[in-house]
C-alpha cells in the first residue's frame, strides 16, 4: 500500500498550505478544518501511515515532532497559558489522513475528556 496521502502532496507543494515552520524532518501547516483558534499538523517528511507503523529507527524523528510543538509555543505565546498536542490513530480515535501528525490546538480553553 503506497504511503502517499495528500500530506506528501503538500510536502512537495504539489497543494498549497499555510505553512507555519519547516525544516529537514518535518513540515507544520494550518489545519484547514481548525478546532481552536490555533490549530496546526506537525507532520514528519517521512510518511509513515500510523502510529503503530512507528519504528525503533523512527523515535527521534516522532520526538523531534514533539520539539517543534514546544517551539510553536514559545514562537506564538502559548507556552504558560496552555495547549493541547494529540495524535490520532486509526477509526476509534477519528484519524483520516494516514500519514502521522501531531494537532497542535491553543488560543482557547480546551474541553476534556475529548468525547
Ligand atoms: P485526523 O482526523 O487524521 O487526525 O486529522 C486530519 C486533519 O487534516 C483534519 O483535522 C483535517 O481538517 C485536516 N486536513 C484534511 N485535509 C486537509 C488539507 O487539504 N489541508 C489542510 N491544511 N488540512 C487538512
Amino acid at each position: 500500500m503506497s504511503q502517499e496521502t495528500l500530506f506528501t502532496k503538500i510536502i512537495n507543494r504539489e497543494i498549497p498550505a499555510d505553512i507555519v515552520y519547516e525544516d529537514e524532518l518535518s513540515l507544520a501547516f494550518k489545519d484547514i478544518n481548525p478546532q481552536a483558534p490555533f490549530h496546526v499538523l506537525i507532520i514528519p517528511k517521512k510518511p509513515i501511515a500510523t502510529i503503530n507503523d512507528i519504528a525503533l529507527d523512527d523515535r527521534e524523528l516522532v520526538g523531534h515532532l514533539y520539539y517543534v510543538a514546544k517551539q510553536l509555543a514559545t514562537e506564538h505565546g502559548f507556552s504558560d497559558e496552555g495547549y493541547r498536542v494529540v495524535m490520532n490513530c486509526n477509526e476509534n480515535a477519528g484519524q483520516t489522513v494516514f500519514h502521522i501528525h501531531l494537532h497542535m490546538l491553543a488560543g482557547k480553553m480546551l474541553g476534556w475528556p475529548p468525547y
